[in-house]
């Protein structure tokens, strides 16, 4: 008797990933619009939709499943609970079969209407196509401003380059997929890992719309952790930096310690109450507690990955079980 070869004949063209949590309002219409941009597509293989239900507590999940029954192109994994939008992506390239591999946000704030565009450059030789916002409408002030800042400091503090204004929202190649499956990280910042995979890479610029129904799951919490995680996970120099200003403020307490010598035995003008040892105190405090707190970061990071747990864990799904388990 044969042996049934695993994984089954599908090599499909095209995988969309697509993280949700809690896009109830999103995913009828996500649907829709993806099916009419790659439905006249062609493609000669075919393509497959993989939605990542991060533990939503809405009706996503039923959606998603309601449209499997019609569609068979559509696959799930549906999480044990939330394990944040990197891991739900991550997850998805873990399954993916598609020889190009797109990653969107699930409400339509990425427009689906770029795929053919990126596929294009990709067919063009490039490993990585990007999609580069011109422009966001819909988010807070104070969203965009501490998302400017936060690639511009990346940029500014680590050797590979990291695109400014890109979110996740990008097509790549299988080899692209199977570089960032050997990737072990725990604390995953996906779009800078791609950056460290190399390859060529280009991008195309679009003009990020509304969140088209529902609310951002990324709270600044999260947001803040994904933030930290691509910082220690692509720059040591907040690790030296605690050193540069550990020996800027012995400097500064050195000099006010010869200043104090000189009011105490030259010029016999002193405040007895040693105001300046307070200050230099404090301020050396204050910078030894940063100095720890950036260790902490980067420890909790190494032990996270000392532990070696699985990423997520998945609670049901459509999609056939894959060979073996990444190596993690
Ligand atoms: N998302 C997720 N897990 C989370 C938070 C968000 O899978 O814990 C998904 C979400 O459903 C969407 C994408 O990640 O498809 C981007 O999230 P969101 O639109 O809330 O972020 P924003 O655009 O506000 O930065
Ligand atoms: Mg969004």
């Amino acid at each position: 008797m044969q042996p049934v070869a695993f994984p089954s004949a599908r090599p499909v063209d095209l995988s969309v990933i697509i993280p949700i949590y809690n896009e109830e309002a999103n995913i009828g219409s996500l649907y829709e619009r993806l099916r009419s941009v790659l439905d006249p597509m062609a493609l000669p293989g075919g393509y497959e939709l993989i939605f990542v239900n991060d533990g939503s507590r809405d009706q996503s999940l039923a959606l998603v499943q309601t449209l499997a029954l019609r569609d068979p192109r559509v696959r799930y994994l549906d999480f044990s609970r939330n394990f944040g939008h990197q891991i739900a992506v991550t997850a998805g390239l873990d399954r993916a079969e598609g020889q190009a591999v797109c990653i969107i946000d699930a409400d339509l704030q990425d427009p689906p209407e770029l795929i053919p565009q990126l596929l294009q450059k990709l067919q063009e030789g490039y490993e990585v196509v990007y999609a580069k916002r011109r422009s966001r409408q819909g988010e807070s002030a104070a969203k965009k401003l501490t998302a400017k800042l936060f690639y511009r400091v990346l940029a500014s503090i680590t050797h590979i380059s990291i695109p400014v204004d890109t979110g996740d929202f990008r097509v790549i190649s299988r080899k692209v997929v199977e570089a960032l499956r050997r990737m072990p990280e725990q604390n995953k910042f996906i779009r800078g890992q791609i950056s460290w995979i190399g390859y060529r890479q280009t991008y195309l610029e679009y003009d990020r719309a509304e969140r088209a129904g529902g609310e951002t799951g990324y709270t600044y919490r999260k947001m803040l952790k994904l933030a930290l995680d691509g910082i220690t996970a692509f720059s040591d120099v907040p690790l030296k930096a605690a050193t540069v200003s550990g020996f800027i403020v012995s400097g500064i307490a050195f000099l006010v310690m010869l200043y104090t010598l000189y009011s105490r035995f030259v010029t016999k003008e002193y405040e007895p109450g040693w105001p300046s040892l307070m200050v230099s105190i404090l301020f050396l405090g204050g910078v030894q507690l940063i100095a720890v707190g950036i260790i902490g970061e980067y420890i909790a990071r190494l032990s996270a990955n000392v532990r070696q747990r699985p990423l997520y864990i998945v609670s049901d799904s459509n999609l056939p079980e894959p060979p073996a388990q990444p190596q993690r």
